[in-house]
């Protein structure tokens, strides 16, 4: 039986707008082993969770999510269980760290870079020292460059994971390791969560560049759909292996999985 890994953003809603036919498509896909994962680090799970809710979505559990901050705790604790971390982000990144980890900006073993406030001059003085004398590893959660956010209905651009990383990296001359899609890590665990292989397994994304090229690497089954920030009509990116499924909206996906005898 197949099993799923869903993004949210451009996948199931656009800002605070669900999108049509997702709330029918998480009914058929809740049947199967699944997962919501996302690169955004500053929610809980219980908070996505309550804002699928929220949106009509039925039986979300926190579970059922897995976030990059999630997928960077597990993944410090599989290095080294117990681990010591100085963390750069959100209030979520910091408690999410906090449950496998030691906060120690003194003897840390990671520098943990996310999205969110929490950088200005004095974090990266600490976090470029811990790399520089103390060699802790820097890690981010995620790679975005920017992402959208909307407030009262505005849409506004935020600073991603990567561009919260990129002054660590250029003051420390090193690359950090990246948890988030497209990198391998967020779909490992994934996978670990769900106990399948990526073989059994189908990613359903909005981005060639991060869900897709991400899944695919790691042999999974992808499915595009074209309602979030890559739209009907526009050319498959170069270099990017294409989508085993490239749909229009959600609604379409579900029928040619009905007609796979997938869903
Ligand atoms: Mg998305």
């Amino acid at each position: 039986m197949t099993a799923f890994l869903l993004d949210m953003d451009g996948v199931l809603y656009h800002g605070d707008k669900v999108l049509p036919g997702a709330r029918e498509f998480v009914q058929q896909v809740s049947r199967h082993k699944h997962l919501f994962i996302t690169n955004n680090p500053t929610r809980s799970p219980s908070q996505v969770a309550d804002r699928l809710t929220q949106m009509g979505f039925q039986n979300m559990c926190a579970e059922r999510i897995l976030t990059s901050a999630d997928a960077t705790a597990l993944w410090l604790n599989q290095q080294k269980p117990g681990f010591r971390y100085f963390a750069v982000g959100a209030k979520t990144l910091h408690e999410t760290l906090a449950k496998l980890g030691t906060e120690d900006s003194g003897r840390a073993d990671f520098v943990v870079v996310g999205e969110g406030p929490g950088l200005d001059y004095e974090t990266l003085t600490t976090g470029i020292n811990l790399v520089l004398s103390r060699k802790a590893r820097l890690v981010g959660t995620n790679p975005d460059a920017s992402v959208d956010s909307w407030a009262d209905g505005q849409k506004q651009t935020l600073p991603g994971g990567g561009a919260l990383l990129a002054p660590f990296e250029m003051a420390t001359g090193q690359k950090a390791m990246v948890i988030g899609k497209p990198h391998r890590f967020l779909y490992e665990m994934a996978l670990e969560r769900l106990a399948v292989s990526a073989d059994d397994c189908i990613m359903v994304g909005d981005r060639p560049d991060t869900d897709i090229a991400g899944a695919a690497a790691m042999g999974m089954g992808t499915a595009l759909v074209r309602t979030g920030r890559f739209l009907p009509g526009a050319p498959w990116p170069k270099g990017i292996a294409k989508a085993d499924w490239d749909m229009e909206a959600l609604a379409d996906l579900q029928t040619a999985f009905q007609a796979a005898g997938i869903l």
